[in-house]
């Protein structure tokens, strides 16, 4: 049997089955964004590890290094941001190809150095196959304030902080070498790809608000990321594909050049906001003093429900957790149908 025939996930729970007893009680291990190690009766460290290979998660002629080098931390930060906690060090291991410029270190760093957290230390190695770039992020919480996958209630609105599927959209153009394009929409796009910014400030004080149960970063997809909250929680969804939030440009880019965008916005990854679960009944005033603090909107995007016995009740199985509403595309035979589960 091949890796690819278990997949990531498949691979992540053999290795979780296998130091789970090894793993403290009270610490948190595999399955979140962030492992969570108790400091002392009120704070907790979070730490969080991405990889990012070339040819992989990105084409180095594409992405300047500063860009790169910008990127790789804000995917990190991003899972700390989840967790509802704030970064504080950071390490950094890379492979690099002999032939790299040192021009193109320093501008790598640069754009590392960008987000003003500290690099405490880290490996650095010659690589014969591409850069490899991993990045492992330590950041701190209050006990009370730590945002977990598992922590969603029936009933809670499914809720995520930023629009969906521009960075989706910004690789289909650069898939279709479109990057050289003087139109302004479709620079927007490719930047929002190769330049996530990560929700800190917002993850840190969603962190401090009761009513947000649960909370995740968007990195794979809202139609992917949504179910490991959903098999944490064990609960299901009902989405809404109406209210998916996607930008001007990229209707405007999907209309032009006759993609799906809200199968793109969903089903696309490394937009890089936070997906969250939160009390109906606080929402609004939840949602009031976010706009006033951060200038952007919450989106509610839909409902947890209860677990529908026999759908995914082993982790193995392909059913679906979600049920997708849509009434646009419901009768419409020429679209995809997003009622009832849908399978991807
Ligand atoms: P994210 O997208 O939030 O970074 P992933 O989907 O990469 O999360 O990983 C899911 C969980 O599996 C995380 O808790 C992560 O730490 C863990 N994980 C992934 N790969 C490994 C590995 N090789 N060894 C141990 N844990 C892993
Ligand atoms: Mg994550």
């Amino acid at each position: 049997m091949q890796i690819n025939d278990i997949g990531e996930f498949g691979l992540i729970r053999k290795i979780a089955n296998l130091f789970d007893s090894l793993t403290p009680e009270g610490w948190d291990g595999i399955g979140d964004d962030c492992a969570i190690i108790p400091i002392d009766s009120e704070h907790s460290m979070v730490v969080t590890s991405d990889m990012l290979v070339e040819d992989v998660h990105f084409i180095s002629s594409r992405i300047s290094a500063y860009e790169l080098g910008r990127k790789a931390l804000a995917v990190n930060l991003s899972d700390i941001a989840a967790m509802g906690a704030r970064p504080t060090a950071t390490f950094l291991s890379i492979g690099l190809p002999s032939s790299v410029e040192v021009e193109w270190c320093d501008a790598f760093f640069e754009g590392y150095r960008s987000f003003g957290v500290p690099l405490l230390g880290g490996d650095t190695t010659s690589s014969k196959s591409g850069i490899v770039v991993n990045i492992t992020v330590l950041g701190s919480c209050s006990i009370n304030n730590i945002k977990r996958r598992r922590d969603a209630k029936v009933g809670d609105l499914v809720v995520v902080n930023a629009h969906l599927g521009d960075s989706a959209a910004g690789l289909q153009l650069l898939l279709s070498n479109a990057e050289s394009s003087n139109n302004l929409d479709f620079k927007t796009l490719i930047a929002a790809h190769h330049n996530p910014e990560p929700s800190i400030e917002q993850g840190a004080w969603l962190g401090t608000q009761k009513s947000v149960h649960a909370m995740m970063d968007i990195s794979d997809g809202v139609a992917s990321d949504l179910k490991h909250i959903l098999r944490a929680s064990q609960c299901n969804a009902i989405i809404n594909m109406d209210e998916i939030p996607i930008s001007d440009t990229a209707q405007r880019v999907a209309a032009q050049m006759g993609w799906n965008m809200v199968e793109l916005a969903v089903s696309g990854g490394e937009d890089y906001g936070l997906l969250m679960t939160v009390e109906p009944e606080h929402f609004d005033e939840l949602a009031l003093q976010y706009s006033e603090k951060f200038g952007t909107k919450l989106y509610v995007i839909g409902q947890i429900v209860e677990q529908i016995r026999g759908v995914d009740d082993h982790a193995n199985c392909r059913e679906d957790l979600i049920a997708w509403n849509d009434s646009a595309n419901t009768n419409n035979s020429d679209t995809h149908t997003y009622s009832g589960f849908r399978h991807f």
